[in-house]
């Protein structure tokens, strides 16, 4: 099976194709990273312009590097949702434009879904699997019981771990997209300031809003008794902290549920010091769990991940017909 993706949710226009859900015949991403990176955040008209100069070049490039033509390829896939909605919808379109021009099945993906399918390009995922998703705008506990089965253990109660890494990043004065900036420097500190831990009611949810009030507090005072500190040393203490309270969820959640494999999902999954936290701390403690992470070119937005997702929803007969709109508000345990 061979399936054609857009994945236009955010600021990357992305196409690829996929066979068998397994093996990325081309992937192609074009950031708008350097374009966000002067206003120091994603403005979404902005992108949804820039998705619209550049989605068909993207497409085009994609069938060139895989030496194919759509009439080649079972089934088109592209995100529906979750992001931004004027974003979702240029891909949305490309998607419909070429389904009914080449007569091609239209495949929905939920965002999520292909953020934690992206594994899949690296082993074959056992189930019952535990995802644990860590992005720019999600931080989940993920459980499912088969293959294409979503249930949602627990979420953030306000920001996502990659928005706060991001904001953590700018009041370091780093660039955009900070979360990036703050594994880059925090590889030269060390872990000393103790700051705000995380707290939630349910076991399984997250928060990450006082922990980043905790690093602006700690700057202000820092300024205001004219104190001098160590910004590698503060991302290290923020990721130390963030890190522990996400893996100390993704430890009860295994033990209460047992999975065959954890895998981690999202940009956040690039980030260096959760892959040896996961890679030398979780892995050993359970040695009865597979735990994997993704390659590192497919943990940020690509459509290889939703190319492998759309090829499972495909089989499992997941349609849509030309009605299909973009939903940024689209729920995956519904998938
Ligand atoms: P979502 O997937 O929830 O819809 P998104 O698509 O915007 O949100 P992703 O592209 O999955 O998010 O991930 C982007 C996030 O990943 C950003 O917040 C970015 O800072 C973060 N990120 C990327 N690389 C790293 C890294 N090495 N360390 C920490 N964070 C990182
Ligand atoms: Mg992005
Ligand atoms: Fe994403």
């Amino acid at each position: 099976t061979y399936i054609l993706a857009i994945e236009s949710s955010c600021d990357e226009t992305a196409a690829s194709i996929v066979k068998n859900a397994k093996e990325i015949v081309s992937n192609v991403v074009a950031t708008q990273i350097d374009v966000h990176k002067d206003f120091g955040g994603v403005i979404p008209e902005v992108a949804s312009r820039i998705h619209v100069e550049n989605i068909s070049m993207v497409i085009e490039e994609t069938l060139h590097k895989a030496n194919m033509k759509v009439e080649d390829v079972d089934a088109i896939a592209v995100t529906q949702g979750p992001g931004l909605v004027g974003s979702l919808h240029v891909g949305v379109q490309a998607a419909k434009t070429l389904a009914w021009a080449y007569n091609k099945p239209l495949v929905p993906v939920h965002h999520i879904a292909g953020h934690i399918y992206a594994n899949q390009l690296i082993t074959e995922l056992k189930f019952p699997l535990l995802a644990l998703v860590v992005s720019g705008g999600h931080t989940e506990l993920v459980y499912m019981k088969d293959e294409w089965s979503f249930e949602i253990l627990g979420t953030t109660q306000d920001d996502a771990i990659g928005e706060a890494g991001d904001k953590v990043g700018r009041v370091l004065g780093l660039p955009y997209p900070g979360g990036v900036y703050v594994d880059k420097i925090a590889k030269d500190g060390k872990p000393i300031y103790s700051l705000a831990k995380p707290k939630t009611e349910n076991e399984l949810d997250f928060s990450f809003s006082g922990l980043k009030s905790s690093v602006l507090q700690f700057i202000d005072r820092c300024k205001r008794k004219n104190e001098t500190f160590r910004p590698e040393d503060l991302a290290a203490s923020y990721q130390e902290t963030a890190f522990e309270t996400l893996l100390s969820r993704a430890k009860i959640a295994i033990e209460k549920y047992n999975p065959k494999q954890m895998v981690l999902a999202g940009g956040v999954a690039a980030n260096s010091c959760l892959r040896s936290k996961i890679t030398d701390g979780l892995a050993k403690e359970y040695s009865d769990v597979e735990f994997i992470i993704p390659p590192l070119s497919c943990c940020t937005d690509n459509a290889a991940m939703i190319a492998v997702a759309g090829t499972i929803a495909y089989q499992h007969g997941v349609r849509a017909d030309y009605s299909l709109t973009a939903d940024p508000g689209i729920d995956l345990e519904e998938s």
